[in-house]
């Protein structure tokens, strides 16, 4: 094999057009990357799979996708690139939803523990059975107090009946994903300017400030989010500095990571 001869010259020239090339790269991984978005192909067979429009439920975004079936089994899902904000992208955990159906663990019928607690024993009963027993130890609570009787949810897609059903016990012991997750962020961005839940257009920024977000791995809308803050780094140049009580993925990304003490982000902020 003749191994060609690089001079200054030729080096300097394959340089210039692979660092055009890496600075195009976001656009060029886009046109490949949709390329075949709303279809798949068996890798084995080359059949096509049977593309049906759908929504991913893995969390509370509910981002866009297309499950692909083969015999009428999901066997891969995907975003869909109709999706204005997804743009035919799904997060790892999405990816991965089509296993809530088909673990092959998952609880399709009430089971009630017969062994001790911790001893892993159960018992297939009837949704009367179980329907009646829990109405059974509700009605005791009730007696006793309704706030005894707490009701801990993910997000509420019910229209209001778990709300309307909590108040009818008279239990205002309701704890949901709010709760446990974003309740500061609500806090902070509410009174500021009213919604709680942000677009911003990181696409198109020139500096960013991004006070304990992590937006590349966590944050609300995350998939959309992290997509356009790389593209503002890598199209736009944006600069991003991040302050964060520890090295998180989006600081270890940013331009400058200044970590402050925990609960003074307001401070640094003013
Ligand atoms: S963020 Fe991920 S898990 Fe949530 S809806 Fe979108 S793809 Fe699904």
């Amino acid at each position: 094999m003749k191994i060609p001869k690089v001079t200054r010259r030729t080096f300097l020239e394959v340089s210039a057009s692979t660092g055009a090339v890496a600075a195009a790269a976001p656009r060029l991984l886009n046109a490949m990357e949709n390329d075949l978005g709303g279809r798949d192909i068996d890798p084995v067979t080359a059949v096509e799979r049977r593309a049906v429009p759908t929504g991913c439920h893995v969390c509370n975004i509910q981002d866009g996708a297309i499950a692909y079936l083969e015999n009428d089994r999901v066997v891969k899902l995907e975003g869909n690139p109709e999706h204005v904000s997804t743009r035919g992208r799904l997060c790892a955990k999405g990816n991965s939803g089509m296993w809530y159906s088909y673990d092959p663990d998952r609880i399709l019928y009430p089971l009630k523990r017969v062994g001790a607690r911790g001893e892993g024993k159960w018992k297939r009963i009837t949704w009367d059975e179980a329907l009646t027993e829990l109405a059974g130890k509700l009605d005791a609570a009730l007696k006793e107090d309704p706030n005894t009787i707490m009701l801990k949810y993910g997000r509420n897609r019910t229209g209001g009946t778990i709300d309307r059903f909590m108040q009818t016990l008279g239990s205002a012991t309701v704890v949901n994903h709010t709760s446990v997750c974003e309740s500061s962020k609500k806090v902070g961005m509410e009174p500021t300017w009213g919604p709680d839940i942000e677009t911003p257009d990181f696409a198109n920024a020139k500096y960013v400030l991004n006070f304990g977000s992590n937006v590349l791995e966590a944050s609300y809308f995350h998939n959309p989010l992290s997509q356009r803050v790389t593209e503002g780094r890598i199209d736009n140049h944006m600069k991003i500095v991040t302050f964060d009580v520890r090295l998180s993925n989006t600081a270890g990304f940013s331009d400058e990571w200044i970590p402050v003490h925990p609960a003074t982000d307001g401070a640094v902020a003013l």
